[in-house]
C-alpha cells in the first residue's frame, strides 16, 4: 500500500479539505484526523493440525462525538492498522451524512478465511471478541458484518459476549442472525440503499433505469445484492465480476440464474451463456452505472481515464484513489461517493439496533420503507449541497459529514466554533435542490 492508495491518509485528506471549504478552524482537523482509540489484538487459534496459530487483529475507535461508534468487521489478508483505522473515519462520515446517533469504528483481522475450517474461524471470532469486550458493547462500539464476515460470524461473536458480560445484549452486534434479534431486510441493505440512489441519480441525470445498463465489480454481500435489485428494478446487467473470475453478456446477464450458480460454484466465473472479462475490461465498458463493489483502491487514474459511464455508484469503501477521483471530476461523471452509497447497511443496523433496544421488530416493509426515506432525504441534501457550492457528489458529501460532527463536538464543548453564519443552505433546508 503506498501513500496514495493509504485510506487513513486519504481520509485524512478529505477532512482537511472539507473543514477548509466550511472555512471551520484547524482546530477541527486537529480533532478529528485520527481515531481515539486502537486496540490490537493478537488471538491464537488451536487449528484443525493440532498445531497453534497467533492471529492479529484491530479494533479502530475514530470518535463518539455522536453517539457510540458503530463499523464492520472484517477478515482478510490484506488487512492493516492504516486500513483500519482510514475505515474507521470514513465510518463517521457515513453516520453523520446519514445522521444517525453513532460515531465512527471499524475492526479487521489479518486472515485468509478461505483457508480456516469452520471450527477455526469460529475460534477465531471467538477470541477477537474476547479481548475486546472491554471497548464493546451496545452503549459503546456496535460491530457488525463487513468482507468475509456474515450473520453466522456475527451469532459467534454475540455469543462470546454474552458470555463475558453474563447477560444478553442483543444490541451489541448487527447483522446477526434474524433468530438472535437481527432485522428483517439487513442482509440486503446495503444493496437496496445502492439501489435508491442510484435510481435517484438516474432521475437527476435523466436516465431512464429501463433502458439503462450496468457492471458490478464485486458479488459477495454488496455486490450481489445491487446487482439483483438492480436488475429487479428494470436495469440490464452486463456484466459482475468477483476474485476468481467474472461474467460477461452485453445482451445482459439472466441474474436469478447468476444468483443460484454462484451459489453453487462460489464464482461467477464461468457461468453459461457469459464470457471472462478483466477488471480493468469492466470498468470501461460503454454502460450507464458501474458499481464497485470489492474493495479499496479498484479505479485509479488509469482506469478512470478509461470510464465511459455517467454514474459510478461506491458501494465499496474507498473505491477510487485520489488520483482517479481527479480524473472523473474533470471528465464529469457523476460519482456517488461511498459514505452516502453504502450507507443503508449502517443504517438498517441502526433500525437493527433500535428494534433490540425495544424488544419490538418491525415487518421487512416497514425497514425497506425507512430506509427508502433516510437514503433520499440524504441524497437530496448533499445534492443540494453539490448545487450550492459548485462542488462534486462526494465534496458535498464531506461538508455535510464533517459539519454535522464540528456542530456536535462544538455542542459538547470540545470545541468553540462559531457556526451561525456558516451553515449552509442545504443543511438548514435538510431536503431539495
Ligand atoms: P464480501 O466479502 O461479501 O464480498 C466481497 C466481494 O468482492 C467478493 O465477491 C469477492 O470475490 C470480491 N472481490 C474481492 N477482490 C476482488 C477483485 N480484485 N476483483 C473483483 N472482485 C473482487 O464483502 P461485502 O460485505 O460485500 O463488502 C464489499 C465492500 O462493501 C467492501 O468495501 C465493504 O467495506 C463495503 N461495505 C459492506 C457493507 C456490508 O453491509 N456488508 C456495508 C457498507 C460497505
Amino acid at each position: 500500500m503506498s501513500d496514495l492508495t493509504n485510506p487513513f491518509l486519504i481520509v485524512q485528506g478529505q477532512l482537511h479539505r472539507a473543514v477548509k471549504n466550511l472555512g471551520l478552524s484547524e482546530d477541527v482537523y486537529e480533532m478529528f484526523k485520527e481515531p481515539f482509540r486502537i486496540t490490537r489484538v493478537s488471538v491464537p487459534v488451536h487449528m484443525d493440525d493440532g498445531t497453534i496459530q497467533t492471529f492479529i487483529g484491530f479494533r479502530a475507535q475514530h470518535t463518539d462525538v455522536t453517539g457510540p461508534t458503530k463499523g464492520g468487521i472484517r477478515f482478510h489478508q490484506d488487512v492493516s492498522e492504516d486500513e483500519v483505522k482510514g475505515l474507521s473515519m470514513w465510518m463517521t462520515f457515513k453516520t453523520a451524512v446519514m445522521g444517525l446517533p453513532y460515531g465512527g469504528a471499524k475492526g479487521g483481522v489479518i486472515c485468509d478465511p478461505g483457508k480456516l475450517s469452520e471450527r477455526e474461524l469460529e475460534e477465531l471470532s471467538r477470541g477477537y471478541i474476547r479481548y475486546l469486550a472491554p471497548v464493546m458493547g451496545p452503549e459503546i462500539d456496535i460491530p457488525a458484518p463487513d468482507v468475509n464476515t456474515n450473520p453466522k460470524i456475527m451469532g459467534w461473536m454475540l455469543d462470546e459476549f454474552d458470555k463475558v458480560r453474563g447477560h444478553h445484549t442483543p444490541g451489541f452486534i448487527t447483522g446477526k442472525p434474524l433468530v438472535l434479534g437481527g432485522s428483517l431486510g439487513r442482509d440486503a441493505a446495503t444493496g437496496r440503499g445502492v439501489l435508491f440512489v442510484v435510481l435517484r441519480a438516474m432521475d437527476r441525470l435523466g436516465i431512464d433505469p429501463k433502458h439503462a445498463t450496468a457492471a458490478v465489480q464485486g458479488f459477495g454481500n454488496v455486490g450481489s445484492h445491487t446487482a439483483r435489485l438492480l436488475h429487479e428494478a428494470g436495469v440490464t446487467i452486463v456484466a459482475v465480476s468477483d476474485v476468481r473470475g467474472s461474467a460477461y453478456n452485453p445482451s445482459g446477464l439472466d441474474i436469478p440464474e447468476l444468483l443460484k450458480y454462484v451459489e453453487e460454484h462460489q464464482t461467477t466465473k464461468g457461468f453459461p451463456g457469459s464470457s471472462e472479462i478483466s477488471n480493468d475490461e469492466l470498468f470501461a465498458l460503454d454502460v450507464d452505472v458501474v458499481v464497485p463493489a470489492a474493495l479499496e483502491n479498484q479505479i485509479d487514474g488509469k482506469r478512470a481515464e478509461k470510464v465511459r459511464a455517467r454514474i459510478i455508484a461506491e458501494a465499496a469503501n474507498g473505491p477510487t484513489t485520489p488520483e482517479g477521483d481527479q480524473l472523473l471530476r474533470e471528465r464529469g461523471i457523476f460519482v456517488i461517493p461511498d459514505i452516502l452509497c453504502n450507507a443503508g447497511g449502517v443504517t438498517v443496523s441502526y433500525f437493527e439496533w433500535v428494534q433490540n433496544t425495544m424488544g419490538y421488530y418491525w415487518p421487512e416493509e416497514e425497514v425497506n420503507e425507512k430506509l427508502l426515506r433516510m437514503m433520499n432525504d440524504a441524497f437530496d441534501t448533499i445534492y443540494a449541497m453539490r448545487n450550492e457550492h459548485k462542488v462534486t457528489m462526494r465534496e458535498a458529501a464531506y461538508l455535510v459529514a464533517v459539519h454535522r460532527v464540528a456542530e456536535a463536538a462544538n455542542a459538547r464543548g470540545w470545541l468553540r466554533v462559531n457556526f451561525h453564519h456558516e451553515v449552509p443552505q442545504a443543511l438548514l433546508r435538510g431536503a431539495g435542490d
